[in-house]
């Protein structure tokens, strides 16, 4: 191998393949990151609600699972048979999620509660089914796939939001509790990525979108937003997996690794700023009318 210098150097030791379990490969970042960990030589469980939406991993050797991060049973049986085919996972990735999006007020309870069943009580059941293992064997990598949106509330994004600031907490606790036992905890934070995340998002509130009410001209505002600030500085969710295989691989990663210029500037940003700069800051940028009197009659 050359160095920079054109020199002959020591070829890097090979990597030992690991075995990697992931949730949400029907599409997006945790496709890409089953193709990103097979591509490197390593054993892939690539997990969908639907099996059938995984068969192309399959087909290009992966294993693949159905797996609903929501259905205790599904966790329970998807968990042992990948301990029973493989005896140890050396990585899960929690990746599996969406966003709902709305004013806090317009939500229902019902979407509140189906958000935080798959992005954070979801999660904590993968966690918790996986950890038993890593701890006999003394080692592991949990990586979670958090948001730019776990570090900076977002207006009409609160349940989205949320859920993300609760698994970086979980993720954060977690972290100092497993390491003893040899198990790393890794967050990731990206901004926007270019995965089916924005159109479902869209779906999930279209009954809000058009509709009248005192919250028409913020949801206006931040549809614009989605379309033009939200696009800006969008990564392919390729650039998400070789971040993610990359933490897995390190012998030392780092505890949180933030993507895109949005979660670059705004995750800093926000510590060094009061809330009221930050407030005026994302509503000029959401469009939002300005003052504690907007929405209100007369
Ligand atoms: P995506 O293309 O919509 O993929 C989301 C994945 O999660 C899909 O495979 C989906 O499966 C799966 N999922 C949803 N509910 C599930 C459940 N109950 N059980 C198992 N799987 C379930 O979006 P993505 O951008 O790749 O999202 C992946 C992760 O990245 C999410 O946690 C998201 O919050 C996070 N993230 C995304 C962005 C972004 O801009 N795209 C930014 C920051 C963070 P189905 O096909 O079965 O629904």
């Amino acid at each position: 191998m050359l160095d920079g210098k054109g020199n002959i150097g020591e070829m890097p030791p090979p990597q030992p393949a690991l075995t990697v379990l992931i949730t949400g490969c029907s599409s997006g970042i945790g496709r890409a990151t089953a193709s990103e960990m097979a591509s490197r030589g390593h054993r892939v469980f690539a997990t969908a609600r639907r099996r059938v939406a995984v068969a192309d991993l399959a087909a290009k050797g992966m294993r693949t699972l159905a797996l609903d991060v929501t259905d205790p049973e599904s966790v329970a049986a998807a968990v042992a048979e990948v301990l029973r085919e493989a005896r140890h996972v050396d990585a899960l990735v929690n990746n599996a999620g969406y966003g709902q999006y709305g004013a806090v007020e317009d939500v229902s309870a019902a979407e509140w509660r189906a958000q935080f069943d798959v992005n954070v009580f979801g999660a904590i059941a993968m966690i918790q089914a996986i950890l038993p293992a890593m701890r006999e064997d003394g080692r592991g990598t949990i990586v979670n796939v958090s948001s730019v949106a776990g570090k900076i509330p977002i207006p009409f994004a609160a349940p989205y939001c949320s859920s993300k600031h609760a698994l970086e907490a979980i993720s954060d606790s977690l972290r100092l509790e497993v390491a003893p036992f040899g198990i790393r905890v890794v967050i990731i934070e990206p901004g926007p990525i270019g995965t089916k995340f924005g159109e479902r998002a869209r779906t999930g509130v279209a009954k809000l979108l058009g509709r009248p009410g005192p919250y028409a001209a913020f949801y206006r505002g931040a549809e614009r937003a989605m379309d033009t600030d939200f696009a800006a500085g969008r990564l392919p969710p390729e650039a998400v997996a070789k971040v993610i295989a990359d933490a897995i691989e390190s012998p030392r990663p780092k505890t949180r690794y933030p993507l895109t210029r949005m979660a670059k500037t705004f995750i800093p940003l926000k510590r060094f700023s009061t809330d009221r700069m930050l407030d005026r800051q994302m509503a000029r940028s959401l469009g939002l009318p300005k003052g504690p009197a907007a929405g209100r009659k007369g």
